[in-house]
């Protein structure tokens, strides 16, 4: 019996932080999600992770699916407390078309 692991998630030495994607509510480690990010400004951006931007950041997915129910539904909105505008949106759905069918 190998109960070294309680919760059943990964590696019990090892720390691996994980997040909540906002569409599917999966929990995934944090570098195989893309972090949204609104700024103090106001601007919703990907963060692709070199740097790491400030401001409210929301998670989701690598998976297309997540992101464009995210747009639709209006769950970046919700998760990032502040309005997505239509450019946003726009931009967020070429980046999901854009990089993430390239992942794979
Ligand atoms: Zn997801």
């Amino acid at each position: 019996m190998d109960k070294a692991a309680p919760k059943g998630a990964g590696p019990p030495h090892k720390h691996i932080p994980l997040r909540r994607c906002v569409s599917c509510g999966q929990r995934s480690p944090q570098r195989e999600l893309v972090r949204i990010v609104r700024s103090p400004g106001g601007e919703v951006s990907v963060d692709l992770g070199r740097k790491k931007l400030p401001g409210r950041g929301a998670y989701l997915c690598r998976s297309p699916e997540c992101w464009e129910r995210a747009i639709k539904k209006d769950r970046l909105s919700f998760a990032l407390k502040a309005n997505v505008s239509p450019e946003d949106r726009q931009r967020l759905q070429e980046f999901a078309l854009g990089q993430l069918a390239q992942a794979h």
